[in-house]
Protein backbone atom coordinates (compact mmCIF):
# COMPACT_ATOMS: atom_id res chain seq x y z
CA UNK A 1 0.00 0.00 0.00
CA UNK A 2 1.30 2.99 -0.90
CA UNK A 3 1.46 6.23 1.33
CA UNK A 4 -1.37 8.22 -0.67
CA UNK A 5 -3.11 4.74 -0.31
CA UNK A 6 -2.95 4.35 3.18
CA UNK A 7 -3.67 7.79 4.20
CA UNK A 8 -7.05 7.29 2.07
CA UNK A 9 -7.89 4.53 3.90
CA UNK A 10 -7.24 6.14 7.42
CA UNK A 11 -9.48 8.75 6.27
CA UNK A 12 -12.34 6.32 5.39
CA UNK A 13 -11.73 3.95 8.75
CA UNK A 14 -12.14 7.69 10.35
CA UNK A 15 -15.19 8.71 8.84
CA UNK A 16 -17.06 5.25 9.12
CA UNK A 17 -15.85 4.91 12.82
CA UNK A 18 -17.11 8.71 13.68
CA UNK A 19 -20.62 7.86 11.66
CA UNK A 20 -20.81 4.86 13.88
CA UNK A 21 -19.75 6.67 17.34
CA UNK A 22 -22.22 9.71 16.29
CA UNK A 23 -24.94 6.90 15.78
CA UNK A 24 -24.63 5.74 18.85
CA UNK A 25 -23.30 2.46 17.82
CA UNK A 26 -20.53 2.38 19.84
CA UNK A 27 -18.12 4.54 22.59
CA UNK A 28 -15.19 5.31 21.50
CA UNK A 29 -12.13 7.70 22.43
CA UNK A 30 -10.79 9.79 19.28
CA UNK A 31 -7.06 8.27 20.42
CA UNK A 32 -8.55 5.04 19.83
CA UNK A 33 -10.23 6.02 16.24
CA UNK A 34 -6.35 7.04 15.16
CA UNK A 35 -4.78 3.97 16.53
CA UNK A 36 -3.38 1.40 14.26
CA UNK A 37 -3.43 -1.20 14.86
CA UNK A 38 -6.35 -1.54 17.56
CA UNK A 39 -4.14 -2.20 20.82
CA UNK A 40 -3.63 -5.64 22.54
CA UNK A 41 -4.70 -6.23 26.04
CA UNK A 42 -2.39 -6.17 28.67
CA UNK A 43 -1.89 -9.68 29.92
CA UNK A 44 -1.32 -8.68 33.23
CA UNK A 45 -3.15 -6.67 35.81
CA UNK A 46 -3.11 -5.43 38.85
CA UNK A 47 -5.82 -7.80 41.08
CA UNK A 48 -5.13 -6.76 44.93
CA UNK A 49 -3.00 -4.09 46.91
CA UNK A 50 -2.32 -5.33 50.53
CA UNK A 51 -0.40 -3.86 53.48
CA UNK A 52 1.11 -5.67 56.94
CA UNK A 53 3.29 -4.58 58.92
CA UNK A 54 5.89 -7.76 59.80
CA UNK A 55 8.55 -7.05 62.25
CA UNK A 56 8.05 -3.29 62.78
CA UNK A 57 8.21 -2.80 59.20
CA UNK A 58 5.26 -1.14 56.75
CA UNK A 59 5.21 -4.07 53.64
CA UNK A 60 3.29 -3.44 50.80
CA UNK A 61 2.32 -6.23 48.34
CA UNK A 62 1.24 -5.69 44.47
CA UNK A 63 -0.82 -8.89 43.51
CA UNK A 64 -1.63 -9.87 40.18
CA UNK A 65 -3.40 -12.15 37.44
CA UNK A 66 -0.36 -13.99 37.02
CA UNK A 67 0.85 -14.83 39.90
CA UNK A 68 3.41 -12.47 39.61
CA UNK A 69 4.51 -10.38 43.18
CA UNK A 70 5.40 -6.48 43.19
CA UNK A 71 6.52 -5.99 47.37
CA UNK A 72 8.25 -2.60 48.71
CA UNK A 73 8.70 -1.24 51.76
CA UNK A 74 7.44 2.26 53.51
CA UNK A 75 9.93 3.96 56.09
CA UNK A 76 9.39 1.98 59.33
CA UNK A 77 8.88 4.91 61.11
CA UNK A 78 5.01 5.04 59.43
CA UNK A 79 3.17 1.88 60.92
CA UNK A 80 -0.10 4.40 60.94
CA UNK A 81 0.76 3.91 56.99
CA UNK A 82 -1.97 0.83 56.29
CA UNK A 83 -5.35 2.88 55.61
CA UNK A 84 -3.44 5.41 53.90
CA UNK A 85 -2.15 2.58 51.45
CA UNK A 86 -5.60 0.86 51.14
CA UNK A 87 -6.97 3.98 49.92
CA UNK A 88 -5.33 3.36 46.26
CA UNK A 89 -6.36 -0.21 46.13
CA UNK A 90 -9.66 0.74 43.79
CA UNK A 91 -7.32 3.29 41.84
CA UNK A 92 -4.80 1.11 40.85
CA UNK A 93 -6.52 -2.61 40.64
CA UNK A 94 -7.35 -3.72 36.82
CA UNK A 95 -4.14 -1.39 35.75
CA UNK A 96 -0.78 -3.12 34.02
CA UNK A 97 1.76 -2.61 36.77
CA UNK A 98 4.20 -2.76 34.04
CA UNK A 99 2.74 0.30 32.58
CA UNK A 100 4.20 1.72 35.17
CA UNK A 101 4.41 5.77 34.51
CA UNK A 102 0.65 5.22 33.44
CA UNK A 103 -0.78 4.13 37.16
CA UNK A 104 1.39 7.29 38.77
CA UNK A 105 -0.12 9.95 36.57
CA UNK A 106 -3.36 8.55 38.21
CA UNK A 107 -2.05 8.09 41.73
CA UNK A 108 0.91 10.76 42.11
CA UNK A 109 -1.17 13.67 42.65
CA UNK A 110 -3.02 12.25 45.05
CA UNK A 111 -0.14 12.20 47.62
CA UNK A 112 2.09 15.21 49.23
CA UNK A 113 5.41 15.79 51.39
CA UNK A 114 6.32 12.96 53.96
CA UNK A 115 4.71 11.16 55.15
CA UNK A 116 1.51 11.47 52.71
CA UNK A 117 3.80 10.60 49.77
CA UNK A 118 4.78 7.41 51.54
CA UNK A 119 2.08 5.15 50.02
CA UNK A 120 2.75 6.34 46.66
CA UNK A 121 5.86 5.79 46.73
CA UNK A 122 6.18 2.21 47.88
CA UNK A 123 3.46 1.14 45.27
CA UNK A 124 5.63 2.87 42.87
CA UNK A 125 8.52 0.64 43.87
CA UNK A 126 6.68 -2.12 44.01
CA UNK A 127 5.30 -1.87 39.82
CA UNK A 128 8.92 -1.78 39.12
CA UNK A 129 9.34 -5.09 41.36
CA UNK A 130 7.07 -6.71 39.14
CA UNK A 131 7.85 -4.91 35.74
CA UNK A 132 12.02 -6.24 36.33
CA UNK A 133 10.41 -9.80 37.39
CA UNK A 134 8.05 -10.06 34.19
CA UNK A 135 10.55 -8.70 31.86
CA UNK A 136 13.36 -10.59 33.30
CA UNK A 137 16.28 -8.00 34.58
CA UNK A 138 16.84 -6.15 37.03
CA UNK A 139 15.09 -2.93 37.57
CA UNK A 140 17.95 -0.82 36.85
CA UNK A 141 18.18 -2.15 33.45
CA UNK A 142 14.07 -0.52 32.84
CA UNK A 143 15.84 2.87 34.66
CA UNK A 144 18.31 3.23 32.11
CA UNK A 145 21.16 0.48 32.79
CA UNK A 146 23.84 0.11 35.01
CA UNK A 147 26.21 3.41 35.52
CA UNK A 148 28.10 1.89 38.34
CA UNK A 149 28.58 -1.67 39.70
CA UNK A 150 29.14 -0.83 42.82
CA UNK A 151 26.99 1.84 44.63
CA UNK A 152 28.95 3.47 47.80
CA UNK A 153 26.28 3.87 50.83
CA UNK A 154 27.09 5.93 53.51
CA UNK A 155 26.62 5.62 57.62
CA UNK A 156 23.35 7.76 59.12
CA UNK A 157 21.25 5.27 62.02
CA UNK A 158 22.35 2.90 63.89
CA UNK A 159 25.44 4.19 65.83
CA UNK A 160 25.59 3.72 69.75
CA UNK A 161 23.23 5.91 71.66
CA UNK A 162 24.28 9.34 72.96
CA UNK A 163 23.29 10.94 76.08
CA UNK A 164 25.45 13.73 76.74
CA UNK A 165 26.37 15.20 73.28
CA UNK A 166 29.82 16.24 74.18
CA UNK A 167 33.04 16.66 72.19
CA UNK A 168 34.11 13.40 74.08
CA UNK A 169 31.23 11.47 73.36
CA UNK A 170 30.83 12.46 69.04
CA UNK A 171 34.73 10.95 69.22
CA UNK A 172 33.75 7.60 70.60
CA UNK A 173 30.86 7.46 68.54
CA UNK A 174 33.25 8.48 65.38
CA UNK A 175 35.72 6.10 66.35
CA UNK A 176 32.62 3.32 66.69
CA UNK A 177 31.59 4.23 62.66
CA UNK A 178 35.50 4.03 62.02
CA UNK A 179 35.77 0.71 63.27
CA UNK A 180 32.32 -0.46 61.71
CA UNK A 181 32.46 -3.76 59.73
CA UNK A 182 31.00 -1.91 56.53
CA UNK A 183 34.15 0.10 55.94
CA UNK A 184 32.26 3.63 55.52
CA UNK A 185 33.33 5.90 53.36
CA UNK A 186 31.19 8.20 54.29
CA UNK A 187 29.13 8.85 57.68
CA UNK A 188 26.50 11.75 58.80
CA UNK A 189 26.35 12.51 62.48
CA UNK A 190 23.10 14.05 64.14
CA UNK A 191 23.98 17.56 65.50
CA UNK A 192 22.51 20.72 67.04
CA UNK A 193 18.68 20.89 66.19
CA UNK A 194 18.81 17.31 64.73
CA UNK A 195 20.08 15.88 68.09
CA UNK A 196 18.37 16.28 72.01
CA UNK A 197 21.15 18.62 72.48
CA UNK A 198 19.50 21.49 73.14
CA UNK A 199 17.88 19.44 75.91
CA UNK A 200 20.92 17.89 77.03
CA UNK A 201 23.61 21.23 77.11
CA UNK A 202 22.31 24.43 78.88
CA UNK A 203 21.31 27.28 77.27
CA UNK A 204 22.23 26.27 74.00
CA UNK A 205 19.57 28.41 72.27
CA UNK A 206 17.64 30.89 72.75
CA UNK A 207 14.52 29.11 73.32
CA UNK A 208 12.32 26.76 74.64
CA UNK A 209 12.70 23.17 74.14
CA UNK A 210 9.27 20.97 74.15
CA UNK A 211 9.27 18.58 77.09
CA UNK A 212 6.97 16.04 78.96
CA UNK A 213 7.21 18.63 81.94
CA UNK A 214 5.01 21.17 79.86
CA UNK A 215 2.01 18.64 79.30
CA UNK A 216 -1.24 20.14 81.20
CA UNK A 217 -2.77 16.69 81.63
CA UNK A 218 -1.39 13.18 80.28
CA UNK A 219 1.88 13.88 78.30
CA UNK A 220 1.18 14.07 74.70
CA UNK A 221 3.41 12.37 71.79
CA UNK A 222 6.28 14.55 71.09
CA UNK A 223 7.29 15.34 67.45
CA UNK A 224 10.88 14.34 65.93
CA UNK A 225 13.06 17.46 66.17
CA UNK A 226 11.21 19.84 67.80
CA UNK A 227 13.26 22.76 68.01
CA UNK A 228 13.78 26.34 66.56
CA UNK A 229 15.42 29.08 67.53
CA UNK A 230 18.67 31.37 67.58
CA UNK A 231 21.88 29.87 68.72
CA UNK A 232 23.88 31.56 71.75
CA UNK A 233 27.45 31.84 71.21
CA UNK A 234 28.04 29.19 73.57
CA UNK A 235 25.55 26.95 71.33
CA UNK A 236 27.39 27.62 68.55
CA UNK A 237 31.18 27.32 70.18
CA UNK A 238 29.43 23.84 71.00
CA UNK A 239 28.57 22.46 67.72
CA UNK A 240 31.61 23.54 66.39
CA UNK A 241 34.21 22.03 69.06
CA UNK A 242 31.73 18.29 68.81
CA UNK A 243 32.48 18.64 65.03
CA UNK A 244 36.26 19.10 65.58
CA UNK A 245 36.13 16.01 67.82
CA UNK A 246 34.63 14.22 65.18
CA UNK A 247 36.68 14.99 62.29
CA UNK A 248 39.82 14.47 64.51
CA UNK A 249 39.07 10.75 64.77
CA UNK A 250 37.80 10.69 61.01
CA UNK A 251 40.61 12.17 59.58
CA UNK A 252 41.17 12.55 56.01
CA UNK A 253 39.63 8.58 55.43
CA UNK A 254 35.95 9.01 55.99
CA UNK A 255 34.64 12.02 54.51
CA UNK A 256 31.67 13.75 57.29
CA UNK A 257 28.21 15.12 57.10
CA UNK A 258 25.98 16.97 59.30
CA UNK A 259 22.34 16.68 60.00
CA UNK A 260 21.42 19.38 61.97
CA UNK A 261 17.33 20.56 61.89
CA UNK A 262 15.35 21.82 60.77
CA UNK A 263 15.17 25.15 62.87
CA UNK A 264 18.25 27.17 62.61
CA UNK A 265 17.89 31.04 61.59
CA UNK A 266 19.93 32.23 58.41
CA UNK A 267 21.94 34.13 60.09
CA UNK A 268 23.50 30.75 62.38
CA UNK A 269 23.38 28.73 59.46
CA UNK A 270 25.55 30.73 57.17
CA UNK A 271 28.06 31.75 60.37
CA UNK A 272 28.28 27.72 61.37
CA UNK A 273 28.79 26.92 57.59
CA UNK A 274 31.47 29.38 57.43
CA UNK A 275 32.96 28.42 60.75
CA UNK A 276 32.70 24.64 59.83
CA UNK A 277 34.77 25.36 55.77
CA UNK A 278 38.27 24.02 57.51
CA UNK A 279 36.52 20.82 58.13
CA UNK A 280 35.59 20.29 54.43
CA UNK A 281 32.42 18.80 55.73
CA UNK A 282 30.37 16.61 52.40
CA UNK A 283 27.25 18.47 53.75
CA UNK A 284 25.41 20.45 55.96
CA UNK A 285 21.85 18.44 55.76
CA UNK A 286 18.13 20.52 56.60
CA UNK A 287 19.68 23.15 58.69
CA UNK A 288 16.50 25.43 57.54
CA UNK A 289 13.78 22.83 56.76
CA UNK A 290 13.56 19.05 56.41
CA UNK A 291 12.10 15.68 58.11
CA UNK A 292 8.58 16.91 58.62
CA UNK A 293 7.82 20.30 57.31
CA UNK A 294 5.95 20.24 54.05
CA UNK A 295 7.43 23.06 52.15
CA UNK A 296 11.07 23.99 50.89
CA UNK A 297 11.65 27.62 50.90
CA UNK A 298 14.23 27.71 48.31
CA UNK A 299 14.89 31.71 48.58
CA UNK A 300 16.36 30.98 52.45
CA UNK A 301 18.44 28.16 51.34
CA UNK A 302 20.14 30.20 48.66
CA UNK A 303 21.19 32.68 51.11
CA UNK A 304 23.20 30.15 52.89
CA UNK A 305 24.33 28.38 49.62
CA UNK A 306 25.46 31.84 48.19
CA UNK A 307 27.31 32.69 51.79
CA UNK A 308 29.73 29.47 52.12
CA UNK A 309 31.93 27.01 50.31
CA UNK A 310 30.59 24.40 52.84
CA UNK A 311 27.62 22.45 50.63
CA UNK A 312 24.35 22.59 51.87
CA UNK A 313 21.62 19.86 51.73
CA UNK A 314 17.93 19.51 51.85
CA UNK A 315 15.56 17.45 50.69
CA UNK A 316 14.65 14.17 52.28
CA UNK A 317 10.74 15.53 53.05
CA UNK A 318 9.84 16.44 49.36
CA UNK A 319 7.37 14.69 47.09
CA UNK A 320 7.77 14.69 43.44
CA UNK A 321 10.07 16.52 40.98
CA UNK A 322 8.15 19.28 40.70
CA UNK A 323 8.93 20.69 44.32
CA UNK A 324 12.25 20.43 43.14
CA UNK A 325 12.45 22.94 40.46
CA UNK A 326 12.69 25.85 42.68
CA UNK A 327 15.73 24.56 44.71
CA UNK A 328 17.46 23.33 40.85
CA UNK A 329 16.82 26.62 38.98
CA UNK A 330 17.86 29.21 41.53
CA UNK A 331 20.87 27.04 42.65
CA UNK A 332 19.89 27.29 46.44
CA UNK A 333 21.67 24.01 47.39
CA UNK A 334 24.80 21.92 46.61
CA UNK A 335 23.06 18.36 47.76
CA UNK A 336 19.93 17.37 47.91
CA UNK A 337 18.61 14.16 49.55
CA UNK A 338 15.36 12.42 48.63
CA UNK A 339 14.11 9.33 49.72
CA UNK A 340 12.72 6.95 47.49
CA UNK A 341 10.05 5.94 49.97
CA UNK A 342 8.83 9.25 50.09
CA UNK A 343 9.67 11.70 46.36
CA UNK A 344 7.05 9.06 44.99
CA UNK A 345 9.44 6.20 44.13
CA UNK A 346 12.69 5.48 42.20
CA UNK A 347 11.82 6.65 38.34
CA UNK A 348 10.98 9.58 40.45
CA UNK A 349 14.20 9.70 41.82
CA UNK A 350 15.65 9.09 38.92
CA UNK A 351 14.26 11.82 37.35
CA UNK A 352 15.04 14.45 40.35
CA UNK A 353 18.84 13.08 40.02
CA UNK A 354 19.21 13.62 36.02
CA UNK A 355 17.24 17.56 36.81
CA UNK A 356 19.97 18.17 39.35
CA UNK A 357 23.12 17.18 37.40
CA UNK A 358 22.01 19.65 34.50
CA UNK A 359 22.39 22.21 37.28
CA UNK A 360 25.52 21.14 39.35
CA UNK A 361 23.80 19.82 42.12
CA UNK A 362 25.00 16.46 43.77
CA UNK A 363 22.75 13.05 45.11
CA UNK A 364 23.11 11.62 48.26
CA UNK A 365 19.73 10.29 48.90
CA UNK A 366 18.22 9.66 52.03
CA UNK A 367 17.09 5.92 53.32
CA UNK A 368 18.01 4.83 56.99
CA UNK A 369 14.27 3.97 57.76
CA UNK A 370 13.68 2.18 54.30
CA UNK A 371 14.49 -1.23 55.50
CA UNK A 372 15.65 -4.52 53.39
CA UNK A 373 13.25 -3.69 50.55
CA UNK A 374 13.91 -0.13 50.16
CA UNK A 375 17.79 -0.74 50.29
CA UNK A 376 17.19 -3.05 47.28
CA UNK A 377 15.05 0.04 45.52
CA UNK A 378 18.28 1.97 46.23
CA UNK A 379 20.56 -0.09 45.33
CA UNK A 380 19.00 -0.26 41.72
CA UNK A 381 18.00 3.10 41.31
CA UNK A 382 21.72 4.44 42.12
CA UNK A 383 23.20 2.50 40.15
CA UNK A 384 21.49 4.29 37.31
CA UNK A 385 22.06 7.97 38.35
CA UNK A 386 24.60 10.24 36.56
CA UNK A 387 27.74 11.18 38.11
CA UNK A 388 26.58 13.41 40.44
CA UNK A 389 25.57 10.72 42.51
CA UNK A 390 27.74 10.64 45.79
CA UNK A 391 26.23 7.46 48.41
CA UNK A 392 22.93 6.62 49.95
CA UNK A 393 22.23 6.24 53.54
CA UNK A 394 22.64 2.55 54.08
CA UNK A 395 18.93 1.93 55.74
CA UNK A 396 18.56 -0.01 58.96
CA UNK A 397 16.37 -3.25 59.76
CA UNK A 398 14.73 -5.25 62.06
CA UNK A 399 16.54 -8.47 63.29
CA UNK A 400 14.23 -10.72 62.10
CA UNK A 401 14.37 -9.18 58.62
CA UNK A 402 17.89 -10.57 57.88
CA UNK A 403 16.45 -13.94 57.84
CA UNK A 404 13.04 -12.91 56.39
CA UNK A 405 14.84 -11.62 52.39
CA UNK A 406 17.14 -13.56 50.44
CA UNK A 407 19.32 -12.17 47.21
CA UNK A 408 21.46 -9.67 48.99
CA UNK A 409 24.95 -10.20 49.11
CA UNK A 410 26.46 -11.51 52.00
CA UNK A 411 28.06 -9.17 53.95
CA UNK A 412 25.84 -6.21 52.32
CA UNK A 413 28.42 -3.73 52.65
CA UNK A 414 31.95 -4.35 51.61
CA UNK A 415 34.45 -1.07 51.74
CA UNK A 416 31.36 1.36 52.20
CA UNK A 417 29.92 0.21 48.95
CA UNK A 418 27.14 -2.68 48.23
CA UNK A 419 27.96 -4.82 44.56
CA UNK A 420 25.15 -4.14 42.16
CA UNK A 421 22.92 -7.58 41.68
CA UNK A 422 21.61 -8.81 38.77
CA UNK A 423 18.31 -10.52 39.74
CA UNK A 424 15.28 -9.92 38.15
CA UNK A 425 13.09 -6.90 39.48
CA UNK A 426 14.47 -5.43 42.82
CA UNK A 427 16.58 -9.07 43.07
CA UNK A 428 15.34 -9.80 46.67
CA UNK A 429 12.82 -11.97 47.72
CA UNK A 430 10.59 -12.65 50.84
CA UNK A 431 11.18 -16.03 52.22
CA UNK A 432 7.37 -16.60 52.43
CA UNK A 433 7.91 -19.12 55.21
CA UNK A 434 9.83 -17.95 57.48
CA UNK A 435 7.78 -14.27 57.06
CA UNK A 436 4.60 -15.72 57.60
CA UNK A 437 5.57 -17.20 60.86
CA UNK A 438 5.84 -13.16 61.99
CA UNK A 439 2.12 -12.08 60.84
CA UNK A 440 -0.19 -10.44 63.65
CA UNK A 441 -3.61 -12.05 63.23
CA UNK A 442 -4.62 -9.02 61.46
CA UNK A 443 -2.42 -9.84 58.44
CA UNK A 444 -2.36 -13.39 58.41
CA UNK A 445 -3.63 -13.78 54.59
CA UNK A 446 -1.08 -11.07 53.95
CA UNK A 447 0.99 -13.78 51.82
CA UNK A 448 -2.14 -15.69 50.22
MG1 LIG B 1 18.04 14.20 57.64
Amino acid sequence: MTEKQNTAWSRRRFFKQSLAVSAGMVTISPTTLLASPAPTESKIWITDLRCAIIKGHVVIRIVTNTGVNGYAMAEYTKLYLKPFVMFYKDYIVGMDPTDVSQVMMKIRRMGSFKPWGAAVSAIEIAMWDIAGKVAGVPVYKLLGGKVRSKVRVYSGGGKPAMTRYDPAEFASVARWVKEAKEGYTIAKFAIAFHSATPNVVPDFYYGAPLSPANSAGPVPKNVAHPYKGVLTTKGMKHIITCVEAIKGVLGDDIGLALDLGPGHSISDSIRLAKALEPMNLLWMEDLITGDYTPYVMADLYRDVTMSTTTPIHTGEQIYLREHFKELFEKQAVRVIGPDPADVGGISELKWVAEYADLHGIQMAPHGVADGLLGLAALVQVSATMPENYIAFEYPMSSPEWYEMVEGLPDPIVTDGHIAVWDRPGMGVDIKVNVAKKYLSPEDKNFFD
